[in-house]
């Protein structure tokens, strides 16, 4: 089956007028809005475009035995079998239809969820993150089912509806239906496009572990006079923070805290090196002089892509409001995000940490540390056989490519490895500043005309694949 990718102006429109039915749905994980109502009309899109799609939920109970099943949203599955060639391998598209909530609501132009076109802009939560990802696969698909009959290889779909709010079920989900979701290849949920139009091919997403420390004090909040004679919590924990990072230096203290990661191959840092970066404009969009340690560009890159971090989220105590208020707080205490990279363990690295701390003489009695919540990194690796299939595909559609071994972000792509044993590979059309998660999202029709093209040229190239030659 040989065609060139060519999405027409009528299928242009059909995918807009699909895009704002998806967008007019509310779907909000935070608040549970308007979230099975979204699946269900995307099931039908899917059924109605020749996809055969249904809803797979989790059967969860509470700690009492109760069922909360319908609690959790649940997830958009899809197949379709190449009848034409059905040694093909599978491709499966990992998406989501939740969103962000849509406050502040006043700094909306229109109704966030309108759907509304402005020249080549589509507007509304969810027009870029991710219901706009999401058509461009969909119609991708359909372009083959409207044109042949048939698609060129076998194709799956998991769209989620937590996505939004980490992904709580992801894992069961894929644990519970393997053999469903067993595919080859994932392609992630969006990808980049840089302002030069080229396609940012992204391998791999940091792990990340988040922790709440409280430092308790004296029982109650006591007059500061007392400062001479008794411990403040605040001090404690500022001198507890300053053991467990060097700011200046970018350095994490804890014993043998990057034990576990690998150094970086020749052809990683290759690409390191290759990938563009503008100093300037990097420095003027953050509005800061200079990078911590005095990082070079080509450091910085690498630092973005491979070094684990150590940030502190937020720091509570005492008094900090208008005027003065002289006491001595009864606790302080900061949520910390570690962001993690491969071969890194949250659960380990939390017990590091608690280690270091007993070890340094803060008492579990007076220092208290919790896990939060945690994730692992996953990188595909550069030779995964299908890196060149992907960069090759985008490269007939886009001003060119750009390959990032890592996204500086987190997400549950381990998931997929953990589980299915197989690799994921960020590619899609959305480009930045487009306001996602924040009042007036919008995404650019012509990237996801771009993005359409794409991805018909993927499901092309990835259909000359024989379920028979060994996997990875
Ligand atoms: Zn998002």
């Amino acid at each position: 089956m040989l065609m060139s990718a060519s999405f027409n102006d009528d299928q242009m429109n059909n995918l807009i007028a699909d895009l704002q039915i998806l967008i007019r749905q509310p779907s909000i994980s935070a608040t549970g809005e308007g979230l099975e109502q979204c699946a269900i009309l995307l099931t039908n899109m899917m059924n109605s475009a020749g996809i055969k799609s249904e809803l797979l939920y989790l059967d969860i109970e509470d700690q009492i035995g109760n069922k909360i099943t319908n609690q959790i949203s649940p997830v958009v599955f899809g197949e379709i079998k190449s009848k034409s060639n059905p040694d093909a391998r599978t491709i499966m598209f990992y998406n989501h239809y939740d969103v962000q909530p849509v406050d502040p609501i006043e700094k909306w132009n229109d109704d966030p969820f309108s759907g509304k076109v402005i020249d080549n802009l589509i507007y509304g939560r969810g027009s870029s993150d991710d219901k706009g990802e999401l058509i461009t696969r969909l119609k991708a698909v359909e372009f083959f089912l409207q044109k042949t009959g048939d698609v060129p290889c076998n194709i799956k779909f998991l769209v989620e509806g937590e996505e939004e709010i980490g992904s709580p079920n992801l894992f069961k989900y894929v644990q519970k239906f393997k053999q469903k979701l067993d595919s080859d290849l994932v392609i992630w949920e969006s990808g980049y496009v840089d302002k030069s139009n080229r396609a940012i091919i992204s391998l791999g997403q940091k792990g990340i572990l988040n922790t709440e420390i409280k430092v308790n004090g004296p029982s109650r909040d006591i007059h500061s006079s007392m400062a001479v004679a008794i411990e403040n919590p605040a001090w404690k924990l500022v001198n507890l923070l300053s053991l467990l990072y060097d700011s200046r230096e970018g350095k994490i203290l804890i014993d043998g805290w990057a034990d576990e990661t690998r150094p970086l191959k020749e052809k990683e840092l290759q690409i390191l090196a290759d990938e563009p970066f503008n100093e300037e404009a990097f420095k003027k969009d953050y509005g800061i002089g200079n990078f911590i340690n005095n990082q070079s560009p080509y450091e910085v890159k690498k630092s973005l892509a491979t070094a684990p971090s150590c940030n502190i989220s937020g720091i509570v105590s005492g008094y900090t409001k208008k005027g003065v208020k002289t006491i001595l707080p009864s606790t302080a205490s900061v949520k910390l995000d570690f962001r993690l990279v491969p071969d890194m363990n949250p659960k380990v690295q939390f017990d590091k940490l608690v280690n270091f701390l007993r070890k340094k003489g803060f008492k579990e009695e007076d220092v208290s540390v919790k896990y939060l919540s945690g994730e692992p990194a996953y990188r595909t690796p550069l030779d995964n056989q299908y890196v060149k299939l992907i960069v090759d595909s985008a490269s007939k559609i886009f001003d060119g490519v750009v390959l990032n071994i890592s996204s500086s972000g987190t997400g549950p792509m381990y998931v997929f490895k953990e589980l299915l044993n197989v690799d994921s590979i960020c590619i899609g059309s959305t480009i930045l500043p487009n306001r996602m998660h924040s009042p007036n999202e919008f995404t650019d029709l012509r990237l996801l005309n771009k993005g359409t093209n794409c991805f018909i040229e993927i499901i092309k190239n990835f259909s000359y694949y024989r379920k028979n030659i060994q996997k990875k």
